[in-house]
């Protein structure tokens, strides 16, 4: 793998599955993720009527997210290889599709 990383890219060693369905909106994991990959939405809400996070690229499976959530919104998987992906949001991230605008 070369060692650059195309600046419109970013390294990432791992993902999360949000389930967006359970997030109360809390913000805690969001200061949690040091390298600053979730935000919350802020149109978007669950059913509930909550914002949740969304994730972008560069996540480093750290787990902190999972760790701080009080309602075990995330699951997170390490990659077995780091790669680059393109900056920007990580749709599939998402499960629980029922969110609304
Ligand atoms: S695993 Fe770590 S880097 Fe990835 S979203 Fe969670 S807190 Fe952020
Ligand atoms: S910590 Fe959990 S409940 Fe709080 S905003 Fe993040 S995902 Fe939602």
């Amino acid at each position: 793998m070369s060692s650059k990383v195309r600046t419109d890219h970013v390294l990432t060693r791992g993902t999360v599955i949000i389930d967006v369905e359970a997030c109360k909106g809390c913000d805690l994991c969001i200061d949690a993720c040091k390298p600053g990959v979730l935000t919350m939405t802020e149109l978007l809400r669950n059913d509930r009527g909550y914002r949740f996070p969304e994730l972008e690229a560069g996540c480093t499976a750290c787990r902190a997210c999972a760790q701080i959530c009080p309602d075990f919104v995330f699951q997170v998987w390490k990659f077995d290889e780091p790669v680059e992906m393109m900056r920007g949001p990580v749709p599939s991230s998402r499960s629980g599709e029922r969110a609304t605008a």
